[in-house]
């Protein structure tokens, strides 16, 4: 695809990878729309993308507020070119202190958003007659981390959604694909985001611009990285 005026909306894009996923496709000529739930983070984020991209508050795990962000992206740039699925939370905690509202909210963060933002993106893409669709798993989707299950089962999930959609979109000029980074030097398990052994998050922006922009003959379905050396 080439970038240039094409329309992305990026999710969990106040920090971390999502910033620097919204950074880069705004670089690239893309018109952004970015969001995350209310915080000095997006504030921050609108000053720095400029006015003519979008920054919408919103909680993705609540279908009113998801259908609003889908009123401003449409009020704004009339249609929609890339979606950026990166909104995600993780949780490291034995099964056996998992509560039930841990464990909803990891999947309801992670896994029922991702139904919530990609209908309605598969929608507008249908109208424009193509589009791709970027999901951040994980290398969780392919492994089992201890502390990790809701995390693990989210990814999982996540992983199947991408490959049930690419299937049924296939022939649509609409692309699904994965990408499965390891770990990623942010604040995601809290604490600092100071491991510079670690991936990077422009190296997942860096991954994202690359299936955004490969030919029509190469298609990209699935990426998995992890930290060098
Ligand atoms: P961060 O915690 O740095 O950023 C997470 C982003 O998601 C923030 O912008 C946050 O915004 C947003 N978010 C979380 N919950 C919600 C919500 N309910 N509604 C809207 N936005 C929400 O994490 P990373 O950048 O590290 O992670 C981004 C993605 O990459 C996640 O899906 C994660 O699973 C995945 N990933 C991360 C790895 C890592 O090691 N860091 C490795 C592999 C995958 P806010 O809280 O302000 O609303």
């Amino acid at each position: 695809m080439d970038l240039q005026n094409k329309i992305a909306l990026v999710t969990g894009a106040s920090r971390g990878i999502g910033r620097a996923i919204a950074g880069d496709l705004a670089a690239a000529g893309m018109k952004v729309c970015a969001t995350a739930r209310p915080s000095g983070d997006l504030d921050d984020l609108a000053e720095a993308l400029g006015s003519e991209h979008l920054v919408v508050p919103c909680d993705v795990r609540d279908p009113a507020e998801v259908a609003a962000l889908y009123e401003a992206l449409d009020a704004r740039f009339g249609g929609l070119d890339v979606l950026i699925n990166n909104a995600g939370i993780a949780v490291g905690q034995p099964l056996t202190e998992t509560s039930w509202a841990t464990w909803r909210n990891v999947l309801a963060t992670n896994l029922d958003a991702i139904f919530l933002l990609t209908q309605p993106a598969v929608v507008r893409m249908q109208a424009r007659g193509g589009g791709h669709i970027v999901h951040i798993a994980s290398d969780a989707a392919i492994k089992g981390i201890p502390g990790m299950t809701a995390y693990c089962a989210s990814k999982h999930g996540l992983l199947g959604f991408g490959r049930a959609l690419r299937e049924e979109l296939r022939g649509s000029g609409i692309r699904v694909t994965t990408l499965l980074p390891g770990p990623v030097n942010t604040t995601i398990l809290g604490g600092a985001a100071n491991r510079w052994d670690l991936l990077q998050p422009a190296d997942l922006a860096a991954a994202v611009r690359y299936v955004l922009t490969q030919p029509l003959r190469a298609e990209v379905w699935e990426l998995l990285l992890e930290p060098g050396g």
